[in-house]
Formats: C-alpha cells, structure tokens, sequence
C-alpha cells in the first residue's frame, strides 16, 4: 500500500547508473531511506525530489529491495540556498543537525519538522544574516528537547544575581561563580546578551536585530559544544566552523 509523506530530502546518493537514495524527513516516519528509480534522466518526472533541502510529498511504495518513490509533488524546493554561497552553509548546517539527531518522541520530531522548515524559508527568502538562523534553530531544538542552554538563573543553585556566567562544558549549562568548577569557562555578557535576543526573537524578526561584532560565531561554537556534551552529536558544520 501506498503512503504520503510531507518530508525535506536531507541527503542524497548516487545508486546503480540512473537511480538515487534519498534520505528523507517527515513528521509521521522521522528518517527513511527511500529510492528513486531513473531519477538521473534529464526528463525524469521527480527530477526536482532528488536534491538536498527538497520539501515536498512523496508518496512512497514499499518495493522488493526497499522504499520507492512512486509519486511527488514539490511544496518548495528551496534551491535557492543551493545557488547562493551566502545561504549554502548554513542551508547545509541545518539538514547535518537533521540527519545526525534522533528526535525520539513523535510530538518532539514535529517540533523539529516545523521547525527546520521555518528556518529554511528564513534563509532562503528573508535578508536575515544566515548565522543568526543557524544558532537560533540549534538554541530552539535544545529548547525542544527539554535542554536549554538561555536561563534566567544559575542551573545548579538557582540564584538570580549572576555577577559573572560560566558555562559548564560537561553539563551544558550556565552556572554563577558560586557554582562554577574546574570544567566551567567564563561566559561574557556579550554572548549571553546574543543568546538572550535570539531565544527571545521569532525567525520572522530576526531581520530587526543586530548583535555585537562576532559575539554570533562564539555563540555557535559554544552551541556546538553544548550538542556534543548534551547529545553526543559531533557538528562539523563544514564552510562555516572549517
Ligand atoms: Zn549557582
């Protein structure tokens, strides 16, 4: 029996001589291989579902060797990202987030879907600096997944007067000086300050804010830091940390 999926193409490989595997997400399946048959033909019907960031519905078959994809219909492509190099980074940043998490709860993964595909328009349609999407969509899914890095308060003593911030590189989390130990690095105003506006801001306004010089790219590094001690997930973020 047939099944349409609303799904991003997150990755894409070449099989036999005309074929592709994709790797799609969808709220209903999370993440699925699923092949398109004859798909490298310049007149191939699903040409378009065979490229990264693709968003669509894919009605999938289930075939002797695997999934196929017997129908598609393009919602958005968002080849846009592809063609411009000040997009492409951190178009591509955001589906490693997806292929290399697992959002176990059905309820969290529509979270993320919705999510990714908010951030996707943002830095294909709207003139907003590409990096403050990218920390913006890693602060929320921590949000999401019931680990936030922004608070008001130190995470261990729950004290409100932070004089100075640490961040604790084995929890994740932001501690006072009260509370902070040999794994703890001072955390300066200025990125917290980062932090706070982006957790505060919605995607559509982000286009209103300006934070300090750089504070975005300290920001991402700590973020990324924050997914390997949280998830155990190694970002490598390529074009924009290398
Ligand atoms: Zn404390």
């Amino acid at each position: 029996m047939a099944e349409t999926l609303r799904a991003i193409n997150i990755k894409s490989i070449d099989k036999k001589e005309k074929d592709k595997n994709i790797l799609l997400f969808s709220i209903e399946e999370g993440k699925e291989w699923v092949t398109l048959k004859g798909v490298k033909n310049p007149n191939a019907k699903m040409k378009l579902a065979q490229s990264p960031f693709c968003f669509g519905e894919f009605v999938i078959e289930e075939g002797k060797l695997g999934k196929i994809v017997v129908g598609f219909e393009a919602i958005e492509s968002f080849h846009e990202i592809s063609e411009d190099v000040d997009k492409y980074f951190e178009g591509t940043a955001i589906l490693e987030i997806l292929d290399k998490m697992d959002f176990t709860s059905t309820q969290e993964r529509a979270r993320v879907f919705l999510l990714s595909i908010k951030a996707l328009k943002n830095i294909c349609f709207n003139n907003i600096k590409p990096l403050y999407i990218l920390d913006k969509f890693l602060i929320e899914i921590l949000n999401i997944c019931g680990t936030p890095l922004y608070t008001e308060k130190c995470s261990n003593c729950g004290s409100k007067s932070f004089d100075k911030l640490y961040i604790n590189y084995v929890t994740g989390e932001l501690v006072c000086s009260g509370c902070k130990d040999i794994y703890c690095e001072e955390f300066s105003k200025t990125v917290f300050s980062a932090l706070k506006i982006l957790n505060n801001t919605e995607f559509e306004k982000l286009s209103t804010i300006k934070l300090a010089e750089n504070s975005e790219k300290t920001l991402l590094n700590i973020l990324v830091n924050n997914f390997k001690s949280r998830f155990d997930v190694y970002l490598k973020f390529l074009g924009i940390l290398s």
